[in-house]
């Protein structure tokens, strides 16, 4: 099976790679959609939100926790950031391996498009 992400993770693409950890990896988006675009990627393959068990629901918790270590260090904490996971077709979902966007640097409009 073809994943772009599981292929970052394992090496095999190369990624501009901002954090790693013993379950996930922070990697600069490739199309920044804001100053700070950042994807956090678990290191197992969960394909959407929807594959989210008891037995891994923790590991969601820890994405944000990564988030906000990220953005602290990229100085937007107190400016302010947007968290973002795309579940399926309709919310833009293109890459079927779990990931947390975080974006910062400007101001965001509400609602989200
Ligand atoms: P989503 O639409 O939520 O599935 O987000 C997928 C994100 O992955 C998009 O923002 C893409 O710009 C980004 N992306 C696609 N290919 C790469 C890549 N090789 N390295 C980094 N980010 C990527
Ligand atoms: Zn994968």
């Amino acid at each position: 099976m073809e994943c772009l992400f599981c292929s970052i993770i394992n090496g095999e693409i190369k990624a501009d790679k901002v954090y790693e950890d013993e379950l996930s990896i922070g990697i600069r988006d490739i199309n920044p959609q804001a100053p700070v675009h950042v994807l956090i990627i678990p290191k197992k393959h969960i394909s959407t939100l929807n594959e989210i068990t008891e037995e891994n629901k923790k590991l969601i918790g820890h994405l944000f926790f990564v988030a906000k270590e990220i953005a602290k260090k990229e100085g937007l904490a107190e400016r302010g950031y947007r968290t973002v996971i795309n579940c399926n077709r309709e919310a833009g979902q293109t890459i079927f391996h779990i990931h947390l966007h975080l974006l910062g640097g400007r101001l965001m409009g509400w609602p989200p498009g």
